[in-house]
């Protein structure tokens, strides 16, 4: 395996970055995540366009143009050889003191990761999620936007292990005003009759790539869609629900707070989505 790092390609061994980096430090970065599906990166450019909105958003110097950094990437793909493939992306500050102040490092760490795929078992698409609301908040958007794919990810850990604690794999996060907002890394959309309904970004949502994808499938083939604030009734009450995101794809949502969901099995619109990404993300992606 080849890792890129800052203008070299190591092996995992001597993938290595200081103690002083700032993203070490102080979370200070941001980072994304890609699929490669058939040798093909999938929306690779809606990928970068994030990656470089979180970098002016946090006013992080990216050491390379969104046209090399793609190059970069898609080299990164090509030396290790895999056909299906996860792509990890971080730009942290770099190496600075201990002190907080971003304006002492000197130039951004910049790292590609590509590893084959560890997504949810084929059981859990067949059977579909369960999943629990949790008392972690989604930061609001005026405090950190969480449009920014930041290495602060403490709320979405937290998220984490509040639903380990519950003996589930995935949870639901409100934001400060009950709306529900998202997954831990995922976004949410729920179904009622021929609409789908998902979250608007300033309810305290990542504009999810996966999620874009869906909206552009479902409208496709004829649905209505909303992007619209919902609370867990809603949730509790729709037909169907599933979450969407780049490792986890489309997965169905059965059970919500003990609430049983539809049937309570991956439901027709779900499925029929799924089967719909899956068509499209090999023709979508490019080499
Ligand atoms: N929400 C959060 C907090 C995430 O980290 C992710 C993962 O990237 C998503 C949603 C889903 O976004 P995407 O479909 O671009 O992977």
């Amino acid at each position: 395996q080849w890792i890129y790092l800052n203008g070299e390609f190591v092996t995992k061994e001597n993938a290595k970055v200081s103690v002083y980096d700032h993203g070490f430090l102080y979370g200070d970065g941001i980072f994304e995540g890609i699929r490669v599906y058939s040798g093909n990166i999938f929306r690779m450019e809606e990928h970068m366009d994030r990656l470089y909105r979180s970098a002016k958003s946090i006013m992080l110097a990216i050491p390379h143009s969104q046209e090399e950094l793609t190059s970069l990437i898609a080299e990164t793909v090509e030396r290790n050889g895999l056909e299906d493939a996860y792509i990890r992306v971080v730009v942290s500050r770099g190496v600075g003191d201990l002190g907080l102040d971003p304006y002492k490092c000197k130039e951004a760490n910049v790292v590609i990761i590509v590893e084959p795929l560890a997504i949810f078992p084929k059981e859990l698409y067949e059977q579909g999620l369960e999943i629990v609301t949790v008392a972690t908040r989604r930061n609001r958007p005026d405090v950190l936007s969480p449009k920014v794919k930041s290495l602060n990810y403490l709320n979405n850990v937290l998220v984490k292990i509040e639903a380990h604690l519950a003996n589930v794999s995935e949870a639901l996060m409100l934001n400060d005003q009950g709306y529900v907002a998202e997954g831990s890394a995922d976004n949410i959309f729920i179904i009622k009759g021929n609409t789908f309904y998902t979250p608007p970004g300033y309810i305290g949502a990542l504009e999810g790539i996966t999620r874009s994808a869906v909206m552009d499938i479902a409208e496709g083939l004829g649905y209505k869609l909303k992007e619209e604030p919902f609370t867990r009734h809603d949730v509790y009450t729709a037909d169907e629900v599933f979450l969407t995101g780049t490792a986890a794809e489309v997965i169905a949502v059965v059970k919500v707070d003990g609430r049983v969901i539809g049937d309570g099995v991956p439901g027709f619109h779900t499925k029929t989505i799924l089967e719909e990404f899956r068509k499209r993300v090999v023709s979508e992606g490019v080499k």
